[in-house]
């Protein structure tokens, strides 16, 4: 596999609080990988500085011939407002803005596309349903539909499954797996660590610094995990970010290679 997006030394902040500290690691082409962490270790801020929403304070983040329409982004859902006056239709129609233009007409195709899409996610029929009445799961549905539509060859889904019911998680689970069978990469920030260790083979473990990038049986070893949660315990929100005037990072941590 060959690498696709690579972090160094990244380091994103918030009015200068550090949110990800000293990443270092490749994401390769076709790599299924979750992330996972304590609450409030960054894992949305990763995301988001990966698709180029915030930038890094310090280090960078290489996506070679990478551009925004290559990714698919599914935001958290406390970050959706569900209250937007707009169709099922029409928001997973959104999808389509690499063919159409943000500001381009939806083609009849486009409709036709949506429509497949819905059917794919169990959402026939819902085409003129306002988003607003869907269920968590149904939105959560819509969200994916328009994922297919889409196409990006780089998806990233912040925690997917939260508040969802079963039979949803199941189906969308297997969208997901699909994808990867597609060879698309996907990166998905995940809170259930049986979902993590039964599918997903890399994982990312971020307490702000990393703790481990590796494959998921050595990333969630128990010992990563308490390490995790004693540096959740640790932070300090008022500390701030060592930016670059000031004393270089040097107990940085980088993904490790997996065993052969
Ligand atoms: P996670 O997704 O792992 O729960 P986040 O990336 O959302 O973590 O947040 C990491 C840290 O950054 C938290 O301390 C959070 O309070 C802070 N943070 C997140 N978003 C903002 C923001 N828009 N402004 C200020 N601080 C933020
Ligand atoms: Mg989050």
């Amino acid at each position: 596999m060959s690498d696709l997006i690579r972090l160094t030394n990244l380091t994103v902040t918030y009015e200068r609080h550090p949110a990800v500290h000293h990443v270092s690691g490749t994401f390769r082409t076709g790599s299924l990988t979750a992330i996972a962490g304590p609450n409030g270790a960054g894992k949305s801020t990763l995301l988001k500085a990966i698709i180029g929403e915030l930038r890094p304070a310090e280090g960078s983040i290489d996506r070679g011939t990478l551009t925004r329409n290559d990714f698919g982004y599914l935001p958290q859902a406390a970050d959706i407002n569900r209250r937007f006056p707009i169709s099922v239709a029409d928001t997973v129609m959104l999808g389509a803005w690499k063919t159409s233009g943000a500001f381009g007409r939806f083609s009849r195709q486009d409709a036709d596309r949506a429509r497949d899409a819905l059917s794919h996610v169990g959402l026939s029929g819902f085409e003129n349903r306002h988003i607003g009445a869907l269920s968590a799961g149904q939105f959560q549905r819509v969200l994916f539909a328009r994922l297919l539509l889409q196409d990006a060859s780089v998806i990233l889904l912040d925690e997917p499954f939260t508040a969802i019911d079963q039979r949803t998680t199941r189906d969308l689970l297997d969208l997901v797996l699909r994808w990867h069978k597609e060879g698309r990469t996907v990166i998905a920030v995940l809170h259930d660590f049986d979902q993590v260790r039964a599918h997903f083979p890399e994982t990312l473990l971020i307490a702000r610094e990393l703790v481990d990038w590796s494959r998921t049986q050595e990333a969630m070893s128990s010992s990563n995990l308490l390490k995790a949660r004693a540096m959740a315990e640790r932070w300090d929100e008022a500390a701030e970010a060592c930016l670059p005037e000031d004393e270089p990072h040097t107990g940085e941590i980088a993904r490790r290679e997996p065993a052969e």
